[in-house]
């Protein structure tokens, strides 16, 4: 008998990794999708697989959705990746993201509770829960003290998790990931949006890429690595939290460095702080700027995480490093740019 899985935010960058994953394992996936106006399932073809998960309508904030979906997919595993995940957008609509992100996974863990309370639930937590820095390395034991409403929304979710694991005793694990981008990763996070913006250049159908602070750090991985590590969670005999991250971490201004030079570019800084620029020697002209619009009113200085829980419990590691990421990002987006340019 295959085993069924339902994933919230199926369409969105890990819902697609982990559809894939999971339908390589011979699971029926179920998936939770919402209405909107235009087609969301753009990674689930570009993946090929979006004729085999079966979609099934539902909001986050619906319970009876969720309800409804834990009855139709006969889930045994449930996998709760759908929020309103940008950080930016979080200062903007703080209630929605309070809704979307935070009390919306209470609702999943009454559905588990309602309909089926031996299903193992996965909940997508975020390295963003410890925003302001009080260890140099991060780990399960680190404190939080978020520093967005976004942080703050998924810190609901990551203790409403652990507390029903320990109130009804669900088989309840929460993943603090770090940062994991792909080429799925959306135009919005800062990553895709350089990868995407000096393929853009590169075909001359845009001048230059605006960009926040080159300094903040963060500790990057691969999507399709992390997925790996939401499944390994769940065929635990004990449902526990892992940090889920590289341990190492880089600068925005690096992976635009490495990005431009897989784009062809020869980048030199000129300036410092909020006039610096990214002059292309090649040809003289500014392709990078420094915009402080983009900048966090509270920021998250330099994350780092430490996965050894993981790689020691879960036997987790990753595959693919910073430079392979870029390489693999940067020239996606070379390919989609020149494709979309060429028709
Ligand atoms: P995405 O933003 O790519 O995907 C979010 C998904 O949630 C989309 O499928 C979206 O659907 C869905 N969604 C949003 N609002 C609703 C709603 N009201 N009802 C139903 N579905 C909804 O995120 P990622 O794939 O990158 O991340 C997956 C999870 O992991 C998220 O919870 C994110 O916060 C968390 N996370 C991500 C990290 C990362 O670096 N990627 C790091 C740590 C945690 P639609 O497309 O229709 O809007």
């Amino acid at each position: 008998m295959t085993k069924h899985a339902l994933i919230t935010g199926i369409t969105g960058q890990d819902g697609a990794y982990l559809a894939q994953w999971l339908l390589e394992k011979d699971y029926t996936v179920y998936g939770l999708i919402a209405r909107r106006g235009t087609d969301t399932t753009g990674r689930l073809h570009e993946l090929g697989i979006a004729d085999q998960v079966r979609l099934l309508d539902g909001d986050l904030i619906d319970l009876s959705s969720m309800i409804r979906a834990m009855e139709k997919s006969q889930a045994t595993e449930v996998y709760n990746l759908g929020a309103q995940s940008f950080v930016a957008t979080s200062w903007d609509q703080p209630i929605l993201t309070a809704e979307v992100t935070g009390t919306s996974v209470v609702k999943m863990l009454e559905a588990i509770r309602i309909v089926n309370p031996q299903a193992r639930f996965y909940q997508a937590s975020t390295s963003e829960m410890f925003g302001q820095i009080q260890e140099p390395l991060q780990s399960e034991r680190t404190p939080f003290h978020p520093r967005s409403p976004y942080g703050v929304a998924k810190l609901y979710g990551h203790w409403i998790t652990v507390n029903y694991r320990e109130s009804f005793g669900l088989h309840a694990s929460s993943g603090i990931l770090f940062n994991h981008e792909s080429p799925l990763r959306g135009t919005e996070f800062v990553t895709r949006k350089i990868t995407l913006a000096l393929a853009r250049i590169r075909q001359g159908v845009q001048d230059v890429l605006e960009l926040g602070n080159l300094d903040s750090k963060r500790d990057w991985g691969y999507a399709g690595d992390y997925v790996r590590a939401m499944w390994l969670m769940l065929q635990q005999e004990q449902p526990d939290d892992y940090v889920i991250a590289t341990g190492e971490t880089w600068t925005v201004r690096t992976f635009v460095e490495k990005a431009a030079a897989h784009a062809g570019f020869d980048l030199e800084w000129r300036g410092e702080a909020e006039k610096t620029q990214g002059v292309d020697r090649r040809s003289g002209k500014v392709i990078v700027r420094v915009n402080p619009a983009f900048y966090r009113p509270a920021e998250v200085d330099i994350l780092i995480g430490d996965p050894g829980k993981a790689q020691q419990k879960l036997g987790w590691k990753r595959e693919v490093g910073f430079d392979a990421l870029v390489r693999m990002m940067a020239e996606a987006d070379l390919r989609r740019v020149a494709g979309e340019v060429v028709e």
